[in-house]
């Protein structure tokens, strides 16, 4: 048919499995293992229905005023979005509009180039080194913008400050985002530069460490001029994107400093906890600050582990792609998840049944 040839063709991310079956330990989407803050749901359970009428504040003032007091920063500095994905898609489309290809590393982030294809802008995946670290002389090239997630998902693997400073200080022309869907779990935060360098956009989200993935909230952090931008580009798409109840439960969980950080700690002493147990299994991985651990094992190949947990209801993620093809990326959940998978581990490689 003729006009199937005016189509903008996309081949779309693919998302960790959501199965509807409650029993499966889910280890594959990095959520977080605990619900969100008590006092969601006290205000979830009082909200007036009847609100639900009208539309929501375009400018999600209560949230902003809760991310902008923790943060120290000002109105004009903050993005809020439905997720990070959509300020992420937000900022593609608004930065990366020079023609020139934008860089970011060949293991990553797998939607970097689902939106880089979506709206046509060039890109270069640089390699990391064998360590999965990045090569910074690799983003002083000539470029259209460059995104880099710290830590970087699915290695888990963080860069210093002090680095990601160099490459945004030698790119005064392009916009530098910094991905920190993972900082919370241990990671230190570019936010500190955001005053001294206006093509630095910072992005994270309320999916990972202030449990909340359900409710979709993303937010960045730059200089006002990219704010604006970035603003503006969003008003000329949908005005109306934080509905009332993302933006009231959001920022409840902004308020609750003490639950943030006490889950942030279970999951982060968990993880090291389970860092020590795979790696007398045999296991290798780099040493991760996200709340998943990117692993491979010498001896048994990752498509076949990830194969016999899925059977016994143990979800993990696991990509057929070049270089990361024996290394399965397993989410921090409870304590109590975490002994499962590794019983189940153990007991897969002596292929003994359960
Ligand atoms: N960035 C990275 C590196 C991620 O792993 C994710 C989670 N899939 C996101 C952004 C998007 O998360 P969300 O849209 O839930 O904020």
């Amino acid at each position: 048919m003729g006009w199937e040839e005016n189509v903008r063709k996309v081949t779309p991310y693919v998302p960790g499995e959501q199965p509807g079956d409650k029993k499966v330990i889910k280890l594959n989407t990095n959520e977080c293992p605990y619900p969100p803050a008590p006092g969601i749901r006290k205000l979830a359970e009082s909200f007036d229905y009847n609100r639900l009428r009208l539309y929501p504040d375009t400018e999600a003032k209560k949230l902003s005023d809760a991310l902008c007091a923790y943060y120290h920063i000002r109105q004009e500095q903050l993005f809020i979005g439905i997720g990070s994905d959509d300020v992420l898609a937000m900022a593609f489309l608004t930065f990366f509009h020079s023609g020139k290809p934008i860089l970011f590393p060949d293991i990553t982030y797998s939607f970097y180039d689902v939106w880089a294809d979506l709206f046509r802008i060039p890109y270069r995946q640089n390699k990391l080194d064998e360590k999965f670290c990045i090569v910074k002389e690799d983003y002083m090239a000539e470029n259209g913008g460059i995104v880099i997630p710290n830590p970087n998902a699915p290695t888990g693997v963080l860069e210093r400050v002090d680095v990601i400073e160099e490459i945004v200080a030698a790119n005064p022309d392009s916009v530098v985002i910094i991905d920190e869907a993972y900082v919370d779990f241990g990671g230190e935060s570019c936010l500190r530069l955001i005053g001294q360098y206006e093509n630095l956009l910072v992005v994270q989200t309320f999916s990972k460490s202030r449990a909340m993935a359900g409710l979709r909230i993303g937010f960045a952090m730059g200089s006002p001029k990219l704010i604006h931008y970035l603003k503006d580009a969003k008003f000329s798409f949908n005005s109306y994107t934080m509905n009332m109840l993302s933006v009231e439960l959001g920022a409840e969980a902004v308020r609750d400093v003490a639950y943030f950080k006490d889950t942030v700690k279970k999951i982060v002493d968990t993880r090291e906890r389970v860092k020590k147990e795979l790696l007398g299994m045999g296991f290798v991985f780099p040493d991760s600050r996200g709340n998943f651990i990117f692993a491979a094992h010498p001896d048994v190949p990752a498509k076949r582990l990830f194969e016999e947990l899925k059977g016994r209801g143990i979800y993990v993620r696991y990509w057929e792609k070049p270089r990361i093809d024996n290394y399965l990326r397993i989410t921090i959940g409870t304590d109590e998840e975490m002994d499962i998978l590794i019983s189940n581990l153990r007991s897969i490689m002596e292929n003994k049944p359960e």
